[in-house]
Formats: C-alpha cells, structure tokens, sequence
C-alpha cells in the first residue's frame, strides 16, 4: 500500500506532545479559501502546465507522468504558484516499510509521529496499516500516533482508526453553517460529530480554532465556541489560531490578518466561561 505524501517534517514541537516526526499526505476533502499549504489539496493530472516554471530542470515528464528530482529543487516554490488546480509536482510515494526506515533512523529523538496533510484521514486505509506496524514493531510501538484531522471522517473510519491512536488535533473552521460552507466549501456537521466521539473515546488531544477576522472572530462565533467547548467538557485543551497571509492563495490574499490583541480578547472570554485550557499562539509574524 502507497500513500501519497506532500512531504515529510523530520522534526517537529508544534504538531502534537513533543518531538515528532510529520507526515503530510497529499489531497483534501475541504477547499478552504484561507488554507496556507493550497498546493496539498488536489492530487497532481500530469498536465505538465509546471515543468517551464521550474529554474532548475528539476521537473520533467516522462512517459506523460510528471517526474521530480529533488536532487535539483532548491525550494523555490514556483512550480506551486503554475498550478492551477491547487496539487503539486514534488509528491511521493511511500510505502508503510519506507515511513518505519525513516522512523527508525531518527528512533532515539522522537516522541511519536503525526498524520497531517492535506487531511489525513483521506487516506486512512494507509494511516491504519502504518500505525498497526508501528504497533507491531518492538522498536516502534513507543512511538506515540497522532492524527491531525479537519474532522470529516464518518464513525465507522474512527472506529478502525482510532484503536491504534493515541491522540487527535482536531480542526473547527466555524459553527455557523453558512459561514462554514464559504470558508471550506462543506458542511460542517461531520466535524462537529468527529470531536464529540473522538473526546468520548478520550483521544481528542487538542481542538482547533483558526480565527479569521469578519468570519470567525464574532461574538456569535466565540460564543458557538464556548458552548461546544463547555459541551465536550473539562480537561480539553482549546487552541486559538490567528489567520496570516503565509502561503495563502485567491481573495484570502486581501483578508485581514487576524490581530493579537483579538485572539488575546476571545481567549480572555473563553476562560471567563469556563474554558480553562486555551492555548494561543506563541509567535505573531
Ligand atoms: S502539479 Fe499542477 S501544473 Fe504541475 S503537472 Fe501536476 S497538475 Fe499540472
Ligand atoms: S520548488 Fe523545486 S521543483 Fe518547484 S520550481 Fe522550485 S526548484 Fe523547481
């Protein structure tokens, strides 16, 4: 079994509890107008339309399938920016023995490793064949397995899943639904569904709020947010995000970046309400 992965992280502090390695697979069910990595959504067609942006030849097509040499790349990005159709050329393949070679070369420094994307759970047929190995494995069952997740996975995929992980970020992108729709292009009913079980089964790690300014900076929303965060109940840990223009793509471009003193108000109420544990960002850029 293959995943498609957009690119691995050999080390990492904020994408789950300690050290970790982070895979991020390739392809998204939601389109949100304000992604920072748009190139992760769609899987590449080989049109081609990338090879002359490329200045170092480092893309070809061969046999009428897009060919990569990252022995070439110097991580320009303008391949990303010719693509029309948010995908990127510089995708792998990896198979669950070449994620457990690179987990075991980096073994002594991790704490664990996290499926990110794109959304990981698009390819949850790979994510639970990699994490049943690692649980096999004398070596790597120590390793702890978390998923970052947009939450749009039914039951029946947590239930396989979630046995053989041992933690979940998990990301809310608005309560109302309309306004959910326009910022992500879907419901969100699945997500909503997916952080109540995923904290019934005690593995929600840590629930996700990017805040956008006019969208999901209002009273209203960080209302929504306080009830559905009261709803899940104590002990869970809140992490507000702040909307910036890194790597985003489209009308995004001329959204606001969203203020600290805005994130520090919301958080402010958030406690006042009985949220005891929200974490904000510790960097503004
Ligand atoms: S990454 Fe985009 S532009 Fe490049 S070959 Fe694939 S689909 Fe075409
Ligand atoms: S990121 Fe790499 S492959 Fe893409 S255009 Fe730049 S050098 Fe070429």
């Amino acid at each position: 079994m293959l995943a498609h992965v957009s690119k691995v992280l050999h080390w990492s502090a904020v994408d789950g509890p300690g050290n970790r390695l982070v895979l991020f697979l390739q392809g998204c069910n939601f389109a949100c107008a304000g992604c920072h990595n748009p190139h992760t959504i769609r899987l590449c067609n080989d049109c081609g339309d990338c090879v002359p942006a490329c200045p170092h030849a480092a893309l070809s097509l061969v046999g009428g399938r897009i060919a990569f040499d990252p022995a070439l790349c110097d991580e320009c990005d303008l391949c990303l920016r010719a693509c029309l159709i948010s995908a990127s050329p510089m995708t792998r393949q990896m198979s669950v023995d070449d994620v457990l070679d690179l987990l075991r070369a980096s073994r002594g420094f991790l704490t664990g490793i996290t499926i990110s994307g794109g959304e990981a759970t698009m390819q949850a047929k790979f994510v639970e064949a990699l994490f049943a190995a690692m649980a096999a494995d004398a070596d790597l069952a120590g390793l702890s397995r978390f998923i970052d997740s947009n939450g749009h996975l039914g039951p029946r995929g947590w239930q396989r899943l979630l046995p053989l992980t041992d933690g979940a970020m998990l990301d809310i992108k608005a309560f109302d639904p309309a306004t959910h729709q326009r910022l992500t292009g879907m419901s969100n009913a699945k997500s909503l569904a997916s952080a109540r079980l995923l904290q019934e089964a005690g593995k929600l790690y840590e629930l996700r709020y990017l805040m956008v300014p006019g969208f999901t900076d209002t009273e209203p929303e960080i209302e929504a947010l306080a009830a559905f965060a009261r709803e899940l109940g104590p002990g869970l840990r809140l992490k507000l995000n702040a909307f910036q223009h890194h790597g985003v793509q489209g009308a995004a471009r001329d959204w606001p970046k969203m203020p600290r003193q805005g994130v520090e108000a919301a958080a402010a109420r958030l406690r006042a309400a009985g949220i005891d544990n929200v974490v904000i960002p510790s960097v503004w850029i």
